[in-house]
């Protein structure tokens, strides 16, 4: 691994070059660059669709991910954006994420940040040929969302198919599973275990777990501090975990805000705790939220007050190979 000096990691990632932020037991964060596969032995890559939340961020799509293993792509979560940066991971040399091969898809919860691109997911590939139609797994109400979103879109449907456009009368189905906890799905590339986090009011929200070509890659999905994401993770190669830090003024109506934040998802000092007992080899950040004036350093400081190892802060479009 190349160390390069700071300053660098607002950088896209090129072809067959991962730039990642990797922050070591320093109280700043340093720069490394490495080579992803064809130089990773696994064949195994994650690719940050999107790495925001629900602020309208144009440098942070919805948050949304894929996990690439053999080179067949598996998306979790489908927030704004997902198949406008899919397309350009695949320009950019991840042939698995080339919009008409998108078919398959787990979503960790419904939050809206989470699923807005859904529909995007279920017609844009079928516009551009997709004939398969769409795999999704996710919690309860995964089937009446997908429901729901082809008959908001039934004319569109009905037109692209006996029209002109000459649409196949596959592509645009959706073959929904709520799933429950424990082993989900598996197939030559994945195997993949979900299992439940703690995420404010929902019902239900999931973690997954994947296992791909000898790595082990844990999602956390939105959580508050889990137990479920230490057990899943144990070891793994890689946690893909949510982050905030910093709080908002109590003057401007900070209290109920921060009383939210608690319940619903997982703080900086949270998760060093939560990295250091899930024992991974790397730690990598999305959907992270820098709130008041608090900077990306204070988020890592705060981290490796109880966690020594790599730390990695995605940006949209990064790839990392865990
Ligand atoms: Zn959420
Ligand atoms: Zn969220």
């Amino acid at each position: 691994m190349r160390i390069r000096p700071a300053g660098l990691c607002g950088d896209h990632f090129h072809f067959i070059v991962v730039l990642v932020c990797v922050v070591t037991a320093i109280p700043f964060a340093v720069h490394a660059q490495q080579s992803a596969p064809p130089g990773s032995s696994s064949g195994v890559e994650i690719v940050f669709l999107g790495t925001g939340y629900p602020a309208p961020d144009a440098a942070r799509q919805g948050p949304s991910l894929a996990i690439v293993a053999n080179g067949k792509a598996y998306l979790v979560d489908v927030g704004t954006g997902v198949v406008r940066q899919a397309n350009s991971a695949s320009q950019r040399g991840v042939p698995a994420l080339d919009p008409a091969a998108l078919d398959i898809a787990f979503l960790t919860h419904l939050h809206s940040d989470h699923t807005l691109g859904l529909p995007d997911l279920i017609l844009t590939p079928w516009v551009l040929r997709r004939s398969k139609p769409l795999e999704l797994y996710g919690p309860s109400g995964t089937k009446a969302m997908a429901e729901h979103i082809l008959e908001a879109y039934a004319e569109d449907i009905r037109i692209r198919i006996t029209g002109l456009e000459g649409a196949n009368t596959t592509g645009y189905k959706v073959t929904a599973h709520d799933v429950q906890p424990g082993s989900i799905y598996q197939d030559a590339n994945v195997s993949v275990k979900a299992f439940l986090v703690k995420h404010g009011t929902w019902k239900e929200a999931l973690g997954y777990r994947f296992q791909a070509g000898g790595k082990s890659i844990v999602i956390s999905g939105d959580t508050s501090p889990a137990d479920s994401v230490i057990d899943a993770c144990n070891g793994c190669d890689a946690l893909i975990h949510e982050v905030y830090a910093g709080s908002v003024a109590l003057s401007s109506g900070g209290a109920e805000w921060m009383q939210y934040m608690k319940a619903f998802h997982t703080s900086a000092s949270e998760l060093g705790e939560i990295a250091a007992k899930s024992r991974t080899k790397m730690l990598i950040l999305t959907h992270w939220i820098l709130l008041g004036n608090a900077k990306e350093d204070d988020m890592v400081r705060e981290i490796l007050e109880k966690y020594s190892g790599p730390i990695v802060i995605a940006r949209d479009l990064d790839v990392v190979a865990p």
